[in-house]
């Protein structure tokens, strides 16, 4: 595996003790060097390997370097419902709505096969059935608080709907959150905007964000008929204030998206339902899921952003990562491992 240098220098890696340094410009510094990266439990250990003269000059490569970038996100806080880490400068709550079982056959071998007895036995079911965790996700800047998603509410089984409980139990002002976005306008994603009694979850919400490819789905939602018109778009690659910008992450649904978040040289992606079952899809990402609208593309999508995560050094937070949701992504073998923090 390799990671361009310019990649991996432009995240603060630096190419040292060259002979002579002062007498190389940048372009050559990385003329010749290969990264490869070599993940630890807690660290990147990136050995920086020299592989002869530098391109255009006559000088040889002295040295090789190692260097460790640590990837911190440390937990501050949790509850029964809530769990809190830094992250740079933001604080990044992850907040249990619930679970929902699910039948095995909603999980998809190549060609929309639903396992039988081949069900590998690292699959972890209970009572006979998949158990994915719900969760949302605030990202607290210290001025205001955004949300991405806000579970199921009173929408779906009962076994959803206890965001409001989390963010009480995390300390979070629901009068604090001005803007809430949603991965994808599936029901365990969007209802959380209205409590089961009726009321705004978030009285004084300002900004609401749907993916461009799904307002029209979220305007069929009869019960959020109130937030239809507040609704606004976004897509991949805008940015949402400083820390946020978005990654399309298409297939599970047509406007599926991740929401990158970065402050003080880390990163986490905040991927929705990109992994539905963790026991199965980190080792095997092939392995699809019923209701992704489009099985090869949200594929697609799932490698893209495990090979992101796993090379980027980006923590993730997922909407069914059993919970508290949020990991390191490592590569493992030919395929990934999810290590939860
Ligand atoms: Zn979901």
């Amino acid at each position: 595996m390799e990671i361009h240098p310019a990649h991996r220098v432009r995240q603060g890696l630096t190419v040292r003790r060259w002979s002579p340094a002062n007498e190389l410009d940048e372009k050559h510094r990385l003329a010749d060097c290969i990264i490869r990266p070599r993940q630890a439990q807690h660290a990147q250990l990136a050995w920086i390997e020299f592989t002869g003269r530098v391109a255009d000059t006559g000088y040889s490569l002295q040295t090789v370097d190692i260097y460790r970038t640590e990837r911190r996100m440390h937990r501050i806080a949790s509850g029964e419902f809530h769990w809190t880490y830094t992250l740079g400068d933001l604080r990044i709550t992850a907040l249990r709505d619930g679970y929902v079982d699910m039948p095995v056959g909603r999980l998809r071998q190549n060609g929309d096969k639903p396992f039988g007895d081949d069900l590998p036995p690292q699959v972890a079911l209970i009572g006979g059935q998949l158990r994915l965790s719900v969760n949302a996700f605030a990202i607290d800047d210290g001025n205001e608080i955004t949300l991405i998603d806000t579970g199921a509410s009173n929408a779906w089984h009962p076994t959803m709907g206890r965001l409001p409980e989390a963010l009480d139990e995390a300390g979070i002002d629901v009068e604090k959150v001005h803007t809430v976005c949603f991965t994808h306008t599936h029901l365990d994603h969007i209802h959380g905007l209205v409590l089961a009694d009726g009321r705004d979850a978030f009285p004084r919400l300002a900004r609401l964000l749907v993916p461009r490819q799904e307002l029209g789905l979220f305007r069929a939602v009869a019960r959020l008929k109130r937030f239809h018109g507040m609704a606004r778009p976004f897509e991949a690659g805008d940015s949402i204030g400083t820390h946020v910008d978005i990654i399309g992450a298409h297939g599970h649904e047509v406007g599926h998206s991740c929401f990158r978040v970065s402050s003080g040289g880390e990163r986490i992606l905040i991927w929705g339902d990109t992994v539905h079952v963790p026991s199965l899809q980190f080792d095997r990402p092939e392995v699809t899921w019923e209701f992704d609208g489009d099985q090869d593309q949200a594929r697609e999508s799932r490698l893209r952003l495990l090979a992101l995560a796993a090379d980027d050094l980006c923590f993730v937070a997922g909407a069914h990562l059993d919970s508290p949701g949020i990991g390191r992504v490592v590569r493992s073998g030919g395929a990934f491992r999810f290590e939860p923090l």
